[in-house]
């Protein structure tokens, strides 16, 4: 979480997960129970990756990437197996690609 205060204004809150908003008091409870004040409040949590629950995708095997684990898995994964699947491959999917060829 990034917290307006400090030098520049920028107090950076690493490992701090806001699980609360009072947007009529403009405060923000972090799930260890830290509060912080605020004028304006801009929620970019990001996204997440996920497998979708697509019927007949086995339950091992299948890969989204997003953090540097998903990668190390993916490198792992690549190591034994020559053949890959990409589904929904835009730009990063078809980087992957190349990367995975030259890993195995
Ligand atoms: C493998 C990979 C490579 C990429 N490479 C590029 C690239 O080369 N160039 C490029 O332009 N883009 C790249 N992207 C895309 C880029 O990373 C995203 O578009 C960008 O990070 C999105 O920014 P964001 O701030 O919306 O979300 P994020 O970067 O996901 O940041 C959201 C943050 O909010 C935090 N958060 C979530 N919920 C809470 C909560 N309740 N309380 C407090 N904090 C919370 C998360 O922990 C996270 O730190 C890549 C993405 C991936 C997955």
């Amino acid at each position: 979480m990034i917290h307006g205060t400090g030098k520049n204004n920028i107090d950076i809150h690493l490992g701090t997960e806001i699980t609360q908003v009072d947007p009529a008091r403009k405060i923000a409870v972090a799930k260890a129970g830290e509060s912080f004040t605020y004028d304006k409040l801009l929620l970019a949590t990001g996204g997440i990756s996920f497998v979708p629950p697509i019927k007949g995708v086995p339950a091992s095997g299948v890969f989204s990437l997003r953090t540097i684990d998903d990668a190390n898995a993916i490198k792992e994964r690549a190591k034994k197996q020559k053949d890959w699947c990409l589904s929904a491959a835009a730009f990063w999917g078809l980087k992957q690609a190349m990367v995975c060829e030259n890993w195995a």
